[in-house]
């Protein structure tokens, strides 16, 4: 991803933003144009919680150029009903299941060059019981 396009697409980033329709309510992530529900484009800017459950998750053994590796990927279903695909992080393999409840956090995502022009995005952990509001 390229420095502008980053720039632009900061503010999602960082606090998980997905749309609510006002014609039906429903609410979708990632954006799009058009409602998937109803096909209205009366959407509005709609936070997430980031706060979901596992919906299943696969290990990837042979990341691609930038990333280090292994790391975990997992589709996440959120509290809001729609469901995200990000890293997991703090959090070993055989700790994760089907089900875990976990919250997005922003981590450094991979480094460019020797400049170490870094990218940020969201990943998800483990919720600890005793944080979970
Ligand atoms: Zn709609």
């Amino acid at each position: 991803m390229d420095l502008p396009r980053y720039h632009r697409l900061r503010a999602p980033y960082y606090r998980l933003e997905g749309q609510r329709c006002g014609s039906c309510g429903s609410i979708q992530y990632p954006s799009r144009t058009a409602c998937r529900s109803c096909h209205s484009r009366e959407l509005q800017p709609h936070p997430l919680s980031g706060r979901g459950t596992i919906f299943s998750y696969t290990q990837v053994g042979q990341p691609p150029q930038g990333f280090a590796g292994p790391y975990l990927v997992a589709m996440v279903q959120l509290e809001e009903g729609v469901r995200v695909t990000a890293q997991l992080t703090d959090v070993e393999p055989h700790e994760v299941e089907i089900g875990l409840p976990v919250e997005m956090v922003v981590r450094r995502l991979r480094e460019y060059g020797p400049n170490g022009y870094l990218v940020y995005g969201y990943k998800f952990r483990p919720r600890i019981a005793s944080r979970a509001d």
